[in-house]
């Protein structure tokens, strides 16, 4: 039962976060004007609201203009509802589940703008900073000194891989954002776990890249965003982050 609540609750979290990954991009408010077809204008009603099943209702179009709708919708509707449930069986419903709720919403937003867009926003990194440095500061993620200890970590770590890329390869390999973003989630998860984050962001991102260039995708010295690789590798570090590494100190024992 409790499943079912979580289902429905983060469908219609995943369609607040479409909201905000179009209306942060374009500058907007996120609580106003009330939620409008982007090519027509036409204001939406609850028939059109409805997560997922609206747009496939719909057929992907717009009911008044008929112009297609993004499939990022439903993508990102159909995620949020999966990462949240998975989240929800590992941690049930405790105070931990709300506070990583918010970072979960974060990771959502900025990999979706970051793939859209090559930019993660600092209004979403600023927004984690606080309610990370809060949560460590009740001890509800882990405690104040690990926080801050995962913060330099994240963002000291992949702030030498940026100068380092500059240095030896003279090309932005790493943007300012990235190195943020991992700083963020670092404030969340302790520097164990954003160790280990950013070990599986570059096996993630390494392996990805390698498809879409066999794929023939992308070219070499084409740009592949490296926000999302960050926030997948968070996500996984924080559900199943403690099982890996102490599957990897057993194995390597
Ligand atoms: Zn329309």
């Amino acid at each position: 039962m409790t499943y079912l609540a979580v289902a429905i609750i983060s469908l219609l979290l995943g369609s607040f976060y479409n909201v905000c990954i179009h209306r942060i991009q374009s500058g907007k408010s996120i609580v106003y004007p009330p939620s409008h077809c982007p090519s027509c204008n036409h204001t939406l009603g609850p028939l059109d609201l409805v997560p997922v099943f609206s747009y496939m209702i719909l057929l992907g179009k717009c009911r008044y203009c008929r112009e297609r709708i993004s499939p990022r919708y439903p993508i990102v509707e159909l995620l949020t509802s999966i990462s949240y449930i998975l989240m929800y069986k590992t941690l049930g419903l405790t105070w931990s589940f709300a506070a990583y709720s918010v970072l979960l919403g974060i990771l959502i937003i900025t990999t979706f703008i970051d793939i859209e867009q090559q930019i993660i926003p600092n209004i979403l990194i600023v927004i984690g900073l606080v309610t990370g440095l809060f949560f460590s500061a009740i001890s509800i993620t882990t405690g104040i000194a690990d926080a801050l200890l995962g913060f330099c970590l994240g963002f000291g770590s992949l702030l030498i891989v940026a100068l380092l890329a500059k240095l030896l390869i003279r090309k932005e390999g790493m943007g300012g954002g990235d190195i943020k973003l991992l700083g963020m989630i670092g404030l969340f998860l302790g520097w164990k776990l954003t160790l280990l984050t950013l070990i599986l962001s570059i096996y993630i991102g390494g392996i990805f890249s390698l498809f879409l260039l066999l794929l023939k995708l992308k070219k070499k010295g084409d740009y592949i965003p490296f926000g999302p690789f960050i926030s997948l590798a968070g996500f996984i570090s924080l559900l199943w982050g403690n099982n890996i590494i102490q599957w990897y100190l057993w194995i390597s024992s």
